[in-house]
This record gives C-alpha cells, structure tokens and sequence, in this order.
C-alpha cells in the first residue's frame, strides 16, 4: 500500500487533519494506495509557503531556473519506467501509452518551458520623436494549478512548468483519482533541492481542496483543466475577484470526412481518434460525419479494425485498458443505455467488458459505435468522454458544418478531404480552439492550445503560456 503525501514548503506530510481518501486502481478495481484529504488549513499552509518562496524564486537568473526545470525533467527520465508504471496503476491507460506519450511528453514540457523562459523578453515600442515605451512581462505571485486524471502527469506538468519558468510560485493539485506521478514529481523536486515553497503540491477533494486554491485572494491566477461544469464554477470565483482564469474543457470534437478523403488513412486514424487512452482524451472525435456516399464503405472498414482492437490488462500488448473508475464507467454505460433508448443502433460493442481473475473487478468497457441518432441529441451533444463514437451522415460541406458547429463545445475538430481548398475553407468557418486537416492531434509545444465556446478561456501553450503566467506593464520614457 503507497502512502500519498502532500509536499507543502519542501517537506512531505499528510493532512492537517490526518484524514485519508482511498485510491483504487481501476485495472483491477482494488486499492492500492491513500492520499491526504486535505481541507483548506492544508491549502493556507501551501499558500503561504509559496508566498515566502514567491521573492527569491522569481529573482532568480533565468539560467538558474533553466537548470532546476531542466533537472526535473531529467529527474522524470532517470525514473522513467516507474513513472510509467504509475500511471499505469492509477489512470488503467496502457502501459504502451504512458511509455510513449504521457510520461514522455511531461519531460518534454519541463525541457520545452526551460527553454522558453530563456528567449521570453519584453518588448519595446519606439514612439517617433516622443521616447519608447517598454513593456515588462513580471511574473504574477502565487498562481494556482488544477489538472485533471485522463493525462495525469502531462496535464499536471503542462501548467506547473509554464507557471515556474515564468516566475511565480505554484500550489498544484492533481485530480485525486490519479495522484500517484504527481507525487512521483514532488519527489524529485525535493531530490534535486528545488527551492522550499516553489511547488506546493495539496492533494484531495476539488472542494475544498481546488474550491480553496481558487477562492483564496492570495492565489494571482488559476490555470484549470477538467470538466466544463467545474470550470464554471471557477470562472465564477475568479471573475468576483478578477483573478486571471485558464479554462480548457470538455469537447464533442468532430471528425469530419469526406468522399474524397483517403478512407483506409482515415480508418486507421480514427482508431485511435476514437479510443485510445479509451476515448477518455479531451480531443477524441467522438462525433464521426460522414458524406453519404462513402458512409457504408468507412463503417465497414472501420467496424472490421475495431473487432481486431484487444481490450485487456493495461499491463500487457493492449491497444485499450481499463476506463478512470467504477463512477466513470457507469456514467458512459449509462450514456449507451440512454443512446438506445434513443432508437441508437449499436454496431459494436456496447458493454462492460469482464476479464477473468484478478482483473474480474476492473473497469474496461469495448469500444462501441452507434448509429442512427439525431445530430442534436444528447448522445451527440454532451461529452460522454469514453471509448463511445456516434455515426452522423451528411450532404453537403455546409450540412457537415453545421452539424460540427451545432453543439455548446469547440475545442477540437479533424475534416478529411483531398481537396485543400476545402480544408481550408472550413478551418476558416469551424468554431473550434484547434483544427486537423487530415490529421489528429498532431501536437507542437509552441502552437497556442485551448478551446472556444463552453470548451474553455484563454489559450496555453508557447508564447501563450508565458504570457498568461505573467503580468504586462508598459513603462514610457520620454526623450525630453
Ligand atoms: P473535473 O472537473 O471533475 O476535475 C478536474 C480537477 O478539478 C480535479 O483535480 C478536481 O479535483 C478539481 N475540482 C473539482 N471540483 C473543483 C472545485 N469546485 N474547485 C476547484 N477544483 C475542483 O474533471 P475530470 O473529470 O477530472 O476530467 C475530465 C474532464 O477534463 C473532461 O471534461 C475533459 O474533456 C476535460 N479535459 C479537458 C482538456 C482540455 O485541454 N480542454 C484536457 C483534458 C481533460
């Protein structure tokens, strides 16, 4: 059994109140582990620790700071197969996942960020005959880091590096279903001597724990990733204070293809547009369009790579492990209830899948698709955020835009076609945070990320990130 603690001014403790919440692993459905339920007396000790760790941190020399993200991230790699393993443990994702995505890519965010501070500048604007004006970019205090469980480490470290390269001091918390690598971090910024107090990591509850965080008029700035439900509730806090908000969301991305496109291309990608990481990616395509002229051949081809797709121990060769917890997967269960009753036809799958032995507990649902449902039902209009797709056909590029614009989110979308000027056409008019032509979740560091409509505010990512963790002050200087 591993005892999660927090990791507040440089030392590791459990809650205040020395109170625990159970962590089950959901490949085999059995705890493996407890974390601190932190209430705020834990939150007001992180927040004060990071305020006296707030003046030395961001006077700092950026070279400085370069080497500390950089020896965390190489921290990360000299521990690498247990972080895998980790995530693995707490998240059912498949270690193939973990090993060449998630705990990759949170290296690569430290790595990324390091370097970004060190050719993040101010500007200056000459203004002809009057002087210059300059305008400094100084970090904002103590800002505050919410992430969610789907990419527990990723998303954790694609906050927490962008806050500290830029200066501010950080209180973090990872989802409380998935705290393990989280935990793993904070080990590694003590085993390095990162600066008590520069990372703070309060683990629990969203409320209190993340409620307190984002209430306290201590904490500069919010950066949150997670449901659209919560992240109302947070915007609502921060705009009564009028504390800086990062919002991404939830989605119901659409994965649009037309009777030009590459099929056979379209069918592999969409494999794992559909389920990897068990559709539990909030770029997932899990509304499919299809022109109606190729609708049979692409369902055809696409049911017949899903027969072959092996769902199972996340520990062994399969594409699909298990979904986040017993709650989650009864939520999507519930979804493919509610798409039958509907009139939804389902194609494939549609159940939860029971292995044997010890994983008999586990929570791995197939990955199913349905068809025949209207365009502006719930099934298709609320993220579901499982190994869940829906089948829509369509006309004409102008129905396939509609239908892709039609529901609350816009965060991501993929179209399909041959014909560029098409793609181009539709990136111009589709209301969404990030657009595949031909592609999914082609991701680049320095491209700006985040969504519109109810998938989110404001955008991270690069220069992005920079900028939202800084304050911009413009100074001018006369020449007489
Ligand atoms: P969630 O909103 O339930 O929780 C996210 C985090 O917020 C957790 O750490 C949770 O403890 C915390 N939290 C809960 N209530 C809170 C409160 N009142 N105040 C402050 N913090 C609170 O989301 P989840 O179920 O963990 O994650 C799944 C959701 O995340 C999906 O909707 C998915 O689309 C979204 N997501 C979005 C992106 C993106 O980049 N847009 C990326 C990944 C996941």
């Amino acid at each position: 059994m591993i005892t999660i603690e927090n990791y507040i001014d440089g030392r590791f403790q459990p809650a205040l109140n020395q109170k625990t919440i159970e962590n089950i692993s959901p490949y085999n459905g059995k705890k493996y582990a407890t974390i601190p339920n932190s209430q705020e007396e834990d939150v007001t000790l992180a927040i004060e620790a990071a305020q006296q760790a707030f003046p030395t941190w961001k006077n700092l020399s950026i070279e400085v700071r370069y080497d500390f993200l950089n020896q965390i991230a190489q921290g990360i790699q000299n521990r690498f197969e247990e972080f895998v393993q980790a995530e693995t443990l707490d998240n059912g994702k498949p270690l193939s996942l973990a090993r060449n995505s998630d705990i990759p890519r949170a290296i690569s965010n430290f790595k990324f960020f390091a370097a970004a501070q060190m050719t993040f500048s101010s500007e200056s604007h000459y203004a002809s005959g009057q002087g210059v004006h300059y305008t400094l970019r100084q970090p904002l205090g103590v800002v505050g880091c919410i992430s969610p469980w789907n990419l527990p480490l990723y998303l954790f470290s694609w906050k927490i590096a962008p806050a500290l390269a830029a200066g501010n001091t950080v209180v973090a918390k990872p989802s409380e279903i998935t705290p393990y690598t989280a935990y793993l971090l904070t080990q590694i910024c003590q085993e390095i001597g990162l600066p008590a107090g520069v990372l703070n990591v309060v683990h629990g509850l969203g409320n209190p724990v993340g409620q307190a965080i984002v209430e306290s008029p201590l904490v500069k700035a919010i950066a949150f990733t997670g449901g659209t439900q919560t992240g109302k509730a947070i915007n609502e806090i921060c705009a009564r204070q009028f504390k800086k908000v990062s919002l991404e969301l939830g989605g119901k991305n659409p994965n649009i293809i037309f009777e030009d496109a590459d099929i056979d291309r379209v069918v592999e990608t969409s494999i794992r547009s559909s389920f990897q990481n068990q559709g539990q990616i909030c770029l997932c395509g899990s509304r499919i369009l299809l022109q109606k002229s190729i609708y049979d051949e692409f369902k055809t081809k696409f049911l017949a790579k899903i027969s072959e797709i092996k769902v199972g121990n996340p520990f062994e060769d399969n594409f699909m492990g298990a979904v986040v917890s017993e709650a989650h997967m009864n939520k999507v269960l519930g979804y493919i209830e509610e798409a039958k009753n509907l009139g939804g036809s389902i194609l494939i799958g549609g159940k939860r899948k029971i292995l044997s032995g010890d994983l008999s507990e586990g929570y791995y649902i197939e990955p199913t698709v349905i068809e025949g449902l209207a365009a502006n039902c719930s099934i298709n209009q609320e993220e579901i955020f499982g190994p869940v797709v829906t089948l829509i056909p369509f006309e004409q590029e102008n129905d396939a835009l509609e239908i892709a614009n039609s529901t609350p989110y816009g965060l991501a979308c993929s179209v399909w076609t041959r014909d560029m000027a098409r793609g181009n056409r539709l990136a111009e008019q589709l209301n969404f945070g990030l657009i595949w032509l031909n592609s999914w979740m082609i991701r680049d560091l320095r491209t700006p990320f985040g969504g519109m409509k109810e998938s989110g505010i404001g955008r991270e990512g690069g220069v992005e990130a920079m900028r939202f963790f800084t304050e911009p002050k413009n100074v001018f200087i006369p020449y007489t």
